[in-house]
C-alpha cells in the first residue's frame, strides 16, 4: 500500500512538474512525514525509495531512530524534526535530526547552537514562519524573518539553509496558494537578494544549493510545487490505506 501510495504521490508531483511538455518546476525533495506510525511502516516507505523521513516529536523520533539505525546508516536516510521543538528538548534533537525544519525563536536558535557546539556538530535549520500570522501557531511572523535569520545566521553551530511553513487549512487548496507564495517572495528576499553577512553568506547560508522552501503537505502540495517549493513534508499520502490524493 505505502509503495502503491508513494508511486501515486511521484506521479502527481511529475504531473504538476511536467505540465505543457517542458519541466516547468524542478522535482522537490519528498520527507515522509511518519508521526504515528511504526518502524515497519518507515522501513516500507525506505525500501520503495524514500531518503527522508520527518518527525513531530522528538522522544517519538528517538525510538525509530533507534530502531532503523542500520537502514538509516545503508540508505543514507536524513531525518527531520517538523514539530514544535521545547529548548529543553534541542540536546535530544540534535543527537538525532539531520534537519530541523522548526526553528520559531531566538532563544531556541540559542540553545540548539549551544547543543550542537557541545558535540561538534553544525546543525542544519529552517527558519519556520507563520505566514498566515495567525495567533498561538508557531514560527517568525513575516516582517520579523529577515532580523531572525540574521541573528541566526552568526550562530556558529548553526546552518540556516531556508524557509519551512505550514499553510492554513483551508477548503480549496488553491486558497492556499497567496501563502505559498509569501514564503517564496521571502525566501527570495532573505536568501538571494540580501547581501548580510557576505563573509559567511556562501558557507553558512546555502552552501551553494539553492535555499530550501519547505512548504506543502499531503492536502496542498501541489499548490506547493506550482510556486516553488522544494520540499514537500508528507504523511497521509503516503501512509493511510485509504487516501484518495
Ligand atoms: C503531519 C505534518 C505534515 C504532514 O501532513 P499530511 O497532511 O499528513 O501530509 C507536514 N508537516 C508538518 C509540520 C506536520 O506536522
Amino acid at each position: 500500500m505505502i509503495r502503491e501510495n508513494i508511486k501515486k504521490l511521484r506521479s502527481g508531483i511529475s504531473a504538476v512538474c511536467f505540465a505543457e511538455g517542458a519541466q516547468a518546476h524542478p522535482l522537490p525533495v519528498i520527507v515522509a512525514v511518519s508521526k504515528g506510525r511504526t518502524p515497519e511502516e518507515i522501513e516500507e516507505a525506505v525500501e520503495a525509495g524514500i531518503t527522508d523521513i520527518g518527525e513531530n516529536r522528538v522522544r517519538e523520533a528517538i525510538v525509530k531512530f533507534d530502531h532503523l539505525r542500520r537502514l538509516t546508516a545503508e540508505k543514507n536516510v536524513r531525518w527531520h524534526m517538523v514539530g514544535h521543538l521545547q529548548t529543553n528538548k534541542a540536546k535530544e534533537a540534535v543527537k538525532i535530526f539531520d534537519l530541523i525544519q522548526s526553528l520559531d525563536s531566538l532563544h531556541l536558535a540559542e540553545e540548539i547552537d549551544r547543543q550542537a557546539a557541545r558535540i561538534s556538530k553544525v546543525q542544519d535549520v529552517l527558519a519556520q514562519v507563520n505566514v498566515s500570522a495567525e495567533a498561538g501557531k508557531f514560527g517568525f511572523e513575516p516582517k520579523n524573518t529577515l532580523e531572525a535569520v540574521k541573528e541566526i545566521s552568526r550562530l556558529k553551530n548553526i546552518r540556516i539553509k531556508g524557509l519551512m511553513a505550514i499553510a492554513p487549512v483551508v477548503r480549496d487548496p488553491q486558497e492556499a496558494r497567496p501563502y505559498f507564495k509569501r514564503l517564496r517572495e521571502l525566501r527570495d528576499e532573505i536568501f538571494e537578494r540580501n547581501d548580510f553577512s557576505p563573509a559567511n553568506h556562501e558557507r553558512r547560508i546555502t552552501n551553494g544549493e539553492p535555499p530550501v522552501l519547505s512548504m506543502g503537505m499531503s492536502g496542498d502540495f501541489e499548490a506547493a510545487v506550482k510556486e516553488g517549493s522544494n520540499m514537500i513534508r508528507i504523511g497521509r499520502a503516503i501512509f493511510n490505506h485509504t487516501h484518495q490524493g
